[in-house]
């Protein structure tokens, strides 16, 4: 094993797995037989690498933020993400999808979403390849989350309300699967991130491989070297920094930095960070680092970003945790709109709120002038005006 590859029945160390009810088992089989040959397929990679190009705008700039530079004493660089067509990363998940779903002769997308930034993906995706869509989002989530419901509707796209638990997206994702059980043979499941059953985690994050991909020739071209000594993203369930880390991973001089969110602080009983405060247990169809009681109640988490509010993490993370190759930071509310306010004024970028935690964390820091530093900047933040605004200080 890599820390790119997990083995053959999808472990990363004792994290990963496919924990499946067994309606499920021929979908999830169906999708491990075939996926790794599918995209290593010239047919799907032209495909693919086309819309990336021609639809999603990639590549994406890879730009040197010279004032948060001179600040922090390091050279640091922006990946774009916020540029890809949608808004974030998360399009580049669901076009790979989208073309697996169509290779298999799927007729129906089914999804969840939390704060609707992933259903507006897969509704745009299934748009442009004439499938019918069925988004799951929790009661709560719709209600808080009203243009992105919206966007779904107008692109064509149903959008069911999970009316379950906490109304909200762990609710969406155990509707989404329920669908799936009952209509096994002609529908698909995009899942969103690096979570659920093998294969999920290693299809997601090679999807989102792109991102350094790119960064390696750009920091060529740019740093005269392809190896950053830094790469630093959020991690909600993980696809961002899985797609930044990728290829990375075995290169074992570049530190690899992933952000939690804290909320309100790691132990005030409102937070988001997993690795902080989780145990091993199988949450959404794999072994991972998830937080839960005693008796293995999930925990509801909190977190000011709707996408990094989630009680785990993709598998692929847990082992990056537990193994050391990667150091976890955990950033509070706080922090991360302080972040946020930060890149709005002195680079003129408006980041997600997900992605300022990413920011935040370059003030826990400590940087040598020379140090080239890749933030990876997964999403714009137009969507979160009302919580800039709800913060108030600017
Ligand atoms: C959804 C989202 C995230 C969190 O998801 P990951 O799978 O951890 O990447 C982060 N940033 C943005 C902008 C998002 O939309």
């Amino acid at each position: 094993m890599t820390y790119q590859e997990p083995d053959q029945n999808g472990y990363y160390g004792q994290f990963g797995g496919a924990y499946i009810p067994e309606m499920l088992y021929p979908n999830v089989k169906e999708l491990k037989d075939n996926y790794e040959a599918m995209i290593a397929d010239p047919k799907f990679k032209e495909e693919f690498d086309g819309l990336l190009k021609d639809y999603v705008g990639r590549p994406t700039p890879l730009y040197f933020a010279k004032k948060l530079s001179d600040k922090y004493g390091a050279k640091i660089y922006l990946k774009r993400e916020d540029l890809n067509h949608t808004g974030a990363h998360k399009i580049n998940n669901t076009i790979g999808q989208i073309l697996l779903a169509k290779r298999l002769n799927k007729k129906k997308i089914i999804a969840e979403t939390g704060a609707g930034q992933h259903g507006v993906a897969t509704a745009t995706v299934c748009a442009l390849m004439n499938m019918e869509c069925i988004v799951y989002m929790g009661e709560i989530d719709i209600a808080r989350q009203k243009p992105n419901v919206e966007r779904m509707r107008l692109l064509g796209a149903t959008v069911i309300p999970a009316t379950s638990g906490s109304k909200t997206l762990k609710d969406a994702t155990n509707e989404a699967m329920r669908h799936w059980i009952n209509n096994p043979s002609d529908t698909h499941y995009i899942i969103g991130s690096v979570v659920g059953p093998h294969p999920y985690p290693n299809m997601v994050a090679k999807f989102q491989s792109v991102i350094s991909e790119e960064m390696k020739w750009q920091l060529k071209e740019k740093e005269g070297k392809e190896n950053p000594d830094y790469v630093i993203a959020c991690v909600g369930g993980g696809s961002n920094a899985a797609g930044a880390f990728f290829h990375y991973l075995d290169e074992l001089d570049v530190n690899l930095i992933a952000v939690e969110a804290a909320g309100l602080g790691v132990e005030s009983g409102e937070s988001a960070a997993t690795t902080a405060l989780g145990t091993p247990g199988v949450l959404h169809g794999s072994k991972t680092i998830l937080m839960q009681t005693e008796d293995g109640q999930v925990v509801e988490p909190y977190s000011i970003s709707a996408g990094l509010d989630y009680p785990g993490i993709g598998p692929i993370h847990a082992y990056l945790y537990e193994s050391g190759r990667a150091q976890f930071k955990y950033v509070t509310d706080e922090e991360a709109m302080e972040a946020g306010v930060e890149l709005s004024r002195s680079e003129g970028i408006i980041p997600a709120v997900e992605s300022a935690h990413a920011f935040a964390a370059l003030g826990k820091m400590d940087f040598k002038p020379e140090d080239v530093v890749v933030v990876n900047l997964s999403g714009r933040g137009d969507k979160d005006l009302e919580t800039y605004m709800k913060y108030g200080k600017y």
